[in-house]
């Protein structure tokens, strides 16, 4: 089920990229699913390819799209099926200029929420210029992803959006971000955006566990102690964790008592700062998680 929003459905787009691709793309894998989270600094961008379909959930921060431009072109990318961004904070939507001039957007899906930021803005002006069919994502929407590979969206709630992501007075975008559970025969990956305990609470509420449980996590908000509670960590039963963060960041993710959180639930854990990007592959049975570089379970200490 998914709901039309703001674009007319027009189909244009072999003339408007025409010129903009990459030299040497790199098929979609034939038989398995592959999701990267791309080493991008501080932000999110997770790369899914699946037998049929690519797709982009979150975009990078601004500063950070030479990165992107650059993995999307080492990856072959020249079209996107499905960009999604998980909620419209600058680390999530960032690069998506880059992203619509450098691929070949098929259909963008958010959370419908709005915010005044210049970048939101643009990234609005652009879908309806390029006339890129535009959805929401609501829990319970399940995207086929092609091959046999689905993602299952757990929340936003409509409620929730409405509440505008309201918390103590204040307003938290970061609660309405899209999580979703990508599935591939038996293999399950949690995606979580920047959603932090309090959306994490509501998912399981709302949700069996069946309906959650994951071989993969990526970590929600880049490891923050805000995200990573401990009743979602054990009703997931993950045993390895993916955190985006950029080195030396600001906000100082991840934070210590998450990565010994994970510890405890025996989760092995990987981030992009140390590890470069992280590779899932996964044949629908079994899994693998490989690093560009260092170790895992890298805490860092020495920093
Ligand atoms: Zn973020």
């Amino acid at each position: 089920m998914r709901r039309l929003m703001r674009a007319a459905l027009l189909v244009v787009f072999s003339l408007l990229f025409a010129g903009c691709g990459f030299d040497s793309p790199a098929p979609p894998p034939e038989t398995g699913v592959t999701v990267k989270v791309l080493d991008v600094g501080q932000g999110d961008a997770v790369l899914i390819r699946t037998p049929e379909q690519t797709v982009l959930m979150d975009t990078s921060d601004t500063g950070q799209t030479e990165k992107l431009r650059a993995a999307l072109r080492r990856e072959g990318v020249r079209r996107i099926d499905k960009l999604i961004i998980t909620h419209p904070h600058r680390d999530h939507i960032g690069g998506t200029a880059t992203v619509f001039r450098a691929c070949d957007v098929k259909a963008v899906y958010d959370n419908g929420q709005p915010t005044s930021t210049n970048v939101y803005r643009d990234y609005l002006k652009t879908i309806q210029k390029k006339e890129i069919p535009s959805w929401t994502l609501r829990d319970g929407d399940i995207l086929d992803l092609g091959g046999g590979a689905t993602l299952h969206v757990l929340s936003p709630t409509q409620e929730m959006v409405d509440e505008r992501g309201m918390q103590n007075g204040r307003l938290n975008l970061n609660l309405n971000s899209i999580v979703a559970r990508l599935q591939y025969g038996s293999f399950a990956m949690m995606l979580t955006g920047d959603a932090e305990t309090p959306t994490e609470e509501g998912i399981l509420a709302r949700h069996a566990a069946t309906d959650i449980r994951c071989q993969v996590l990526k970590a929600g908000h880049h490891g923050s102690k805000t995200a990573s509670g401990s009743a979602f960590l054990r009703a997931l039963g993950a045993g390895a964790v993916i955190i985006s963060c950029g080195a030396d960041n600001e906000y100082h993710c991840p934070h210590p008592s998450v990565l010994a959180r994970y510890e405890k639930y025996e989760m092995d854990y990987y981030r992009t700062d140390r590890n470069g990007t992280v590779t899932v592959k996964t044949d629908g049975k079994t899994y693998t998680i490989e690093q560009e570089r260092g170790q895992k379970n890298d805490a860092g200490a020495e920093s």
